[in-house]
């Protein structure tokens, strides 16, 4: 472009263009989030204060703390390392890029399998730290050759997920070197909801549908009460490897499902606590937080494929193997940066989960039962410190789960 004045007012008034489409796109978002932000949960219920010790018990407490300490700062140190192998990387993985023979999407494939290398070297002491740990503490009874093996088809897929995603956005990229973050981050929220989709296809694999006619009657009875339809109760058999007690629930539509672990019927949870646990899990169907979870994704993939665009320009655009190594290293800066944010979203969505579980039930004795029982068997602890919190905890502390429990035994008038 040359500066004939003649060009003036076409540049200004491409330029407040894309000002007055930046300006639209926040506004949408900001919509879009504060839509998403709503719950059920009434938002004038009064938490009382929880005594964690007359609760949970002086010694569980103070041995869940013990147990949590080493995790967080274990996990903190392996982001320390992430970063820093990554910054490393940004800088001097260009170099093999020259060396290679390969075409310019092989090359940043290439690339980018041995940044993930990196990362996942860099974080094995660290993993295997925790391995230690949870044995010792008798979380885990998995050996360490098990506990290796167990991850390498969650490697695989890892290796997959980065060489498809670079083969997509480098061929975007390739055509589109400008705007390919846009179609990009469409495709990326595509592919989530066709995993989402097919993701309990794969879980039905290793589980086994739930047998219990008690709690099928439970489950069937949540299902009404929530307006789902009858969704598949299947249960995971862990209990060869731990006594930790979970459950999830998965899938859109028609593949939706709830997964227990078999831990939980291993005798030491009454058909009342279970019940609470399927209901809690239903209302993340019935509170459609899996969609939701994808809309939230396609928020943060929207500005986060812009940042990488920007970030990686100096090294040519996406479509250069060159770029890859800041490429990766943008992603697991903005994870970092947006952790926060994330954890505190999920907060929002297992209270509104643990709300309809009450709402559901109307069984708030089972409920403090099960939320108390965490610090025990899952060695959580009850009130963890504010940055592991903020960071980390994608649910309720246990604290809080018991006060929105005597909250709503409050409201209802069965206290
Ligand atoms: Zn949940």
């Amino acid at each position: 472009m040359d500066d004939d004045p003649a060009d003036q007012p076409v540049r200004v008034t491409a330029r407040r263009g894309a000002a007055i489409a930046l300006g639209v796109a926040a506004i949408g978002w900001v919509v879009a989030a504060t839509f998403l932000l709503r719950t059920s949960v009434p938002g004038n219920l009064h938490f009382r204060h929880i005594d964690s010790a007359a609760t949970f018990g002086a010694n569980t407490v103070r041995r869940a703390a013990h147990y949590e300490r080493f995790g967080n700062w274990d996990w903190l140190a392996s982001q320390v390392a992430t970063v820093g192998v990554l910054i490393l990387y940004a800088k001097r993985g260009a170099v093999f890029a020259r060396q290679s023979a390969a075409g310019p999407i092989g090359t940043g494939m290439l690339l980018g399998m041995l940044g993930l290398a990196l990362v996942w070297l860099s974080n094995l002491p660290f993993g295997i730290a925790q391995h230690w740990w949870d044995r010792r503490h008798h979380v885990s009874s998995e050996g360490y050759i098990a506990w290796a093996t167990g991850d390498w088809a969650q490697l695989g897929a890892a290796f997959l997920s980065i060489c498809l995603a670079l083969v997509i956005v480098m061929a975007i990229a390739q055509k589109l070197p400008r705007t390919w973050w846009l179609p990009g981050a469409l495709v990326f929220v595509a592919i989530g909801t066709g995993f989402q989709l097919t993701v309990p296809y794969l879980v039905s694999l290793g589980t086994h549908p739930l047998r219990t006619p008690a709690l099928l009657a439970s489950a069937r009875a949540d299902e009404r009460a929530q307006g789902l339809p009858n969704i598949p109760i299947r249960v995971e058999n862990v209990s060869d490897t731990t006594d930790e007690v979970n459950a999830y629930a998965v899938g859109l539509g028609s593949s939706r499902r709830v997964v227990l672990w078999d831990t939980l019927l291993d005798g030491r949870y009454s058909n009342r606590v279970v019940n609470i646990v399927m209901a809690h899990e239903l209302g993340h169907h019935s509170s459609r937080h899996l969609p939701k979870g994808l809309a939230w994704y396609a928020l943060f993939a929207l500005p986060g494929t812009y940042l990488i665009a920007r970030a990686t320009r100096r090294r040519g655009g996406m479509s250069r193997a060159e770029a890859v190594p800041i490429g990766l290293f943008v992603v697991v800066a903005l994870q970092l940066v947006v952790s926060p944010a994330q954890a505190w979203i999920s907060r929002r969505m297992e209270a509104e989960a643990d709300w309809k579980a009450l709402q559901t039930t109307h069984d708030p004795k089972a409920a403090r039962q099960l939320f108390v029982s965490f610090a025990k068997a899952n060695g959580s602890d009850p009130s963890p410190p504010t940055w592991s919190y903020l960071l980390l905890e994608n649910h309720p502390t246990l604290e809080q789960r018991v006060a929105m429990v005597d909250a709503w035994a409050a409201r209802n008038g069965q206290r």
